[in-house]
Parts: structure tokens; C-alpha cells; sequence
């Protein structure tokens, strides 16, 4: 508690995990749409937001998407995931993540994380594809199930991005398409290249508890061009444009970002060099604090890696994850809102008949990791200057 309260400082409780805050510029832009009468699913806003995620991600295109689960759901569908296929992806996630595969008709196939980032681990994936793959008919499938393997989803979990280099190569082995879950990942870098920049697509969230926020909202990135054309046709119902026709060519979604949406996201934006530089004081800040104490540690950003530290993590050693619940009612005693890891998807009762492989880190970090907060303006308070 002491080495929170250090690095928290005497901020007003209650302290919640994850949240935004807003300016003048944000009210400015939403009243705006409200003025002009763009609310909806048109307006400069949408296009200004794509325009300014995709240059912060490094991407070419970005697609806006009325959130983060409607996008995964759709770049899954647009990299060719059909139903009864299996998709790869770590069982430490979101549910999101697990139910955009399902949401696909795919059968999402856990695989174990890292202890290091607590994100996908390449060798493990490697190892149990090369147990359970076999190809059969230009198609690797699951032997076990008999069901193609088509993707693999790799989560920059808490910002800490997966090594994406060994992760290209087993899904080339296996001809995977990679589509990255960058969903609380937006400005993190591996080897100074940004995340969500590393898959044929990748993913962006912009609920009220991410990096910035839309309300809710999401992203397709892509440098494919035609790729980002489709997935933006996919995902406003399939019109054809026209000035007054209404025709449609395929079965498609409802899943366009309203501008009054995009406009908070605009503004929130304008502030994302200044957001993620907060987040990083109040991440040396908590790494400072937990330095000396024999029972835990606090999450680094991996090797060559620069993460944008979305939720601070504390790891305890393994002989003290008994009191890792007794440790989360201390805190929210505090006025601390923390919390445990999400239960691993396997665990879950909708997940608990997925194909799966070990997952021995997974079930180990389940027991001993707590969210601490994590909010940018938690390092501004602390610091007592006035930035964003
Ligand atoms: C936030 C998040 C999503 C998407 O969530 P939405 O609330 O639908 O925007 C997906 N995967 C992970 C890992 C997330 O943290």
C-alpha cells in the first residue's frame, strides 16, 4: 500500500483504473457536429480521426468502426475467416477478442502467453502447431478437429507488444494470416515500428477506458489499399455510391463510426503525444515504487520495445498469489480500483470446449497479476503540472 500511495501520491479517491479526460477542444469539436447537424455516420470528423490514427500507428489506411469488437469481427471476415475455421490467439485476452472469432462462426484454438509481456508466445504457438497441424488438401488443419486454421491473433497485451518478428515467421510456417489485436496498443512500438503496422490488418479500440477515446469506437489499419477500401464498404452496408441510388452488393454490416464520435476522438488525438508521455511518468513512477519489494514486480516494456503502458501491472512472486485477493480488497479499501487479470478464456464457461493448447503461463498469471491505475492524469496530479 505504501508503494502505491507513493506513486499515486495524494490524489482524491476513488482512483479508477482507466480514465479520460477532457478539454475545451473536445467540447468545441462534439458541439460542432451538434451545430452542423453531423452527428451521424458522415462528416469531415470520421475522416480526420482515420487520417490521424493511421499516421500515429504508421499505417496507410484506417477504417473507423463503431468499436472494437464490430472491427475485430470484420477484419476477421475480411482476411478470409470462414465458418468452422479455427483462429489462434492467446487465452490471456479481452473476451472481445475470444467472441469476434465466435462472432465470425470461427472456433477460436487458445494458445499460451509469455511471462515476460504476458502476450502470445511464438515458440509456444510453434511448438503445439507443430503437434496438432497437418496439411491436407493446400490447407494446414487442426488433426484433432479437422477444421482449417486460417488466423492467428497476437495481443500487444496492457501495451507490451507481442515479438512480432517470431510471430511472422511461425505464421508463415503455417500460412496464417495475421490479424493484430492493437486494441490497447495504440502508440506502442517494437523496434520502432508501430503497433497494429505488423499483420495484413490490425485492430484499434476506442472505449471510454483506452488510450484515447471515442465513447466507443474502433479501427481497421491497413497498408493495402484495396483491402481498406472493402473493409469500409463491408462495414457501411455495401451501398454503392451513388447521389440518390440505394444499391447494395453483398450482405454487409452497420458498423460506421458516427462523426460525433469521431470528433471527441479528433480531439483526444491532438493530445496523444501528451497522453502517452503521462502514461510513461506514472509507469517509472509505479516501477520506482515496487523496485525494493521482495514479493512483486512491476511490468517493463519488453527489448526494443517502447509501450505505450495503457494498464500497469503487478506481478507477485508465485509463493504470494494466495494473497493476491486479500491485496485487491486492501486496495479498494484505499479508494484504489484495481483488479485481476481476466479470467483466461479457457476458463469461461461458452470456452471451456475450445481447442487449446498447454497453457500452463496462462493459468499461472490468472493467480498473481493486478491492474493498477493507470489513468494518464495520474502522473500530472502526482507531478503538479498541467499538461493535457
Ligand atoms: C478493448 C479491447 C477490445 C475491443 O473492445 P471494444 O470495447 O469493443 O472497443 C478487444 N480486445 C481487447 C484485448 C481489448 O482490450
Amino acid at each position: 500500500m505504501d508503494a502505491v500511495d507513493a506513486a499515486l501520491g495524494s490524489m482524491q479517491r476513488p482512483i479508477e483504473l482507466h480514465e479520460p479526460r477532457f478539454s475545451d477542444r473536445e467540447r468545441e469539436l462534439v458541439l460542432d457536429c451538434i451545430d452542423t447537424n453531423w452527428v451521424s455516420s458522415a462528416g469531415k470528423y470520421v475522416t480526420r480521426f482515420e487520417e490521424m490514427v493511421a499516421a500515429a500507428t504508421g499505417s496507410r489506411h484506417a477504417v473507423a468502426i463503431v468499436n472494437g469488437t464490430a472491427a475485430l469481427h470484420a477484419a476477421l471476415v475480411l482476411e478470409g475467416v470462414e465458418a468452422n475455421d479455427e483462429v489462434l490467439l492467446p487465452s490471456i485476452t479481452f473476451v472481445a477478442t475470444a467472441n469476434a472469432v465466435s462472432h465470425a462462426g470461427a472456433v477460436p484454438h487458445f494458445v499460451d502467453s509469455t511471462w515476460d509481456t504476458l502476450g502470445l508466445d511464438p515458440q509456444a504457438l510453434e511448438a503445439h502447431l507443430d503437434a496438432v497441424a497437418v496439411r491436407r488438401n493446400s490447407a494446414w488443419v487442426n488433426k484433432r478437429t479437422g477444421r482449417r486454421l486460417r488466423a492467428v491473433v497476437p495481443v500487444h497485451i496492457f501495451g507490451h507488444p507481442v515479438d512480432m518478428t517470431a510471430l511472422g515467421a511461425v505464421a508463415a510456417r503455417y500460412d496464417l494470416v495475421i490479424v493484430e489485436d492493437a486494441t490497447e496498443s495504440l502508440g506502442s512500438t517494437l523496434n520502432g515500428k508501430g503497433c497494429g503496422t505488423f499483420g495484413h490488418s490490425a485492430v484499434l479500440s476506442f472505449n471510454g477506458n483506452k488510450i484515447v477515446t471515442t465513447g466507443g469506437g474502433g479501427m481497421i489499419v491497413t497498408d493495402d489499399e484495396a483491402h481498406a477500401r472493402h473493409a469500409r464498404h463491408f462495414t457501411s452496408t455495401a451501398k454503392k455510391t451513388h447521389a440518390w441510388a440505394f444499391e447494395h452488393d453483398e450482405v454487409a454490416y452497420n458498423y460506421r463510426l458516427p462523426n460525433i464520435n469521431a470528433a471527441l476522438g479528433c480531439a483526444q488525438m491532438e493530445r496523444l503525444d501528451g497522453i502517452l508521455a503521462a502514461k510513461r511518468v506514472l509507469a517509472e513512477r509505479y516501477l520506482a515504487a515496487f523496485r525494493d519489494l521482495p514479493w512483486a514486480r512491476i511490468y517493463r516494456e519488453p527489448k526494443g520495445a517502447e509501450s505505450n503502458y495503457w494498464l500497469n501491472t503487478l506481478v507477485l512472486d508465485r509463493e504470494y498469489a494466495s494473497e493476491r485477493d486479500r491485496l485487491l480488497e486492501a486496495l479498494h479499501g484505499h479508494g484504489i480500483r484495481a483488479r485481476p487479470l481476466w479470467v483466461p478464456m479457457h476458463l469461461l464457461p461458452m470456452y471451456r470446449d475450445c481447442p487449446r493448447a498447454a497453457l500452463s503461463v496462462a493459468e499461472d498469471m490468472n493467480t498473481r497479476c493486478i491492474n493498477l491505475p493507470s489513468s494518464p492524469f495520474l502522473a500530472e496530479a502526482v507531478q503538479g503540472t498541467k499538461k493535457s
